[in-house]
């Protein structure tokens, strides 16, 4: 089988926040909301990045788009480092990444028409005539389910789920490659997530997209995803395709989660996994595997030392001392 193209590669890509403290405001210690992470990400595929508020995956995702300054690590976008590119270097790059918020209306300038909304990303890149551009709005917003007359109103006379169409269409505008969605469906009610869900669905095969798809609900994640990653506390637990993570989580922490994810089949059901404690503080985490302090199976090693990723066969890679790299492929 040929090997699959890659788009994106993280390697230990880290963000800290520095924590300040005391009269003179002097840096005293770091949030380490990401926290040596390495993944690639295919040409074509949706990479669900799943995790508790707290786990980092927010901030990943814009630290890969260079929102937020990576402390340290590599972004590679087809083979381009952007780690430490300046924003006037990023320019290029921006045209073929783009982002898709939690909250549209947060994210809409609520005194532009729906029609500048669209455009503006296309004015910026200063590429196309004002006719092409107007063209192209109408056709998004076909391709995005609203009608023409839309160009003219403004958010607030939307819905959720219209305003969050809206959000698609723009980042859509300049012809992206790569798409981080951030929560995207988390703010709209659940038959309304579906249909936001199947239209970016229908938008990756029609424009040759790539996602990233950060969420929390693991439902929402199965839905859309071709693999998925696991994170906690800033680093990743677990990776693999989704009916591996889905059908034989190994991590401890993503057999916790998906316990607690209701299923309609009573003989397929789980026994819910109960972690105790609460999310430790990711400005003081624990030192050995951070999951340690809520792991049912933690032993003597995981207070000490730091897992590794290691691999289990089939594109499934897992960061726990239960398991051994697999001698497979
Ligand atoms: Fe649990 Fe230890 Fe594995 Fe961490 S390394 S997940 S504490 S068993």
């Amino acid at each position: 089988m040929a090997e699959k193209e890659k788009l994106v590669e993280i390697k230990n890509l880290k963000k800290y926040f520095p924590v300040k403290g005391g009269v003179l405001q002097r840096t005293i210690g770091h949030v380490k909301a990401v926290d040596d992470v390495s993944f690639d990400i295919f040409k074509g595929e949706t990479l669900g990045i799943v995790g508790e508020s707290g786990s980092g995956k927010s901030t990943l995702g814009r630290t890969i788009l260079k929102l937020l300054d990576p402390t340290e690590g590599s972004i590679l976008f087809e083979g381009n480092e952007l780690a430490k590119l300046s924003h006037r270097k990023m320019r290029p790059y921006r045209q073929n990444m783009q982002m898709v918020f939690q909250d549209p209306f947060a994210s809409l300038n609520p005194r532009m028409s729906i029609g500048e909304l669209i455009e503006e990303p296309m004015v910026v890149q200063q590429s196309m005539s004002k006719q092409e551009r107007k063209d192209k709005v109408v056709d998004l917003l076909r391709k995005v389910g609203l009608p023409e007359e839309a160009r003219e109103k403004y958010p607030h006379e939307f819905s959720g789920g219209q305003r969050q169409r809206i959000g698609i269409a723009r980042a859509l505008s300049i012809n992206p490659k790569f798409i981080i969605g951030d929560e995207p469906v988390s703010a709209l009610d659940v038959s309304v997530q579906s249909q936001v869900l199947n239209l970016m669905e229908d938008l990756q095969d029609e424009f040759d997209l790539t996602y990233l798809f950060i969420a929390h609900d693991l439902s929402v994640v199965k839905h859309i995803s071709d693999r998925v990653g696991v994170m906690y506390l800033g680093r990743l637990a677990e990776i693999g395709p989704k009916e591996k993570i889905y059908s034989n989580p190994l991590h401890p922490y993503t057999q916790a989660l998906l316990s607690a994810v209701p299923v309609p089949n009573v003989e397929t059901k789980r026994e819910k996994i109960y972690l105790k404690g609460e999310l430790p503080s990711p400005s003081n985490p624990p030192a050995g595997c951070t999951f340690h302090t809520r792991c049912p199976e933690a032993h003597e090693r995981c207070r000490l030392e730091k897992p590794e990723m290691v691999h289990q066969g089939e594109g499934q890679y897992v960061a726990c001392h239960l398991y051994k790299p697999a001698a497979v492929k």
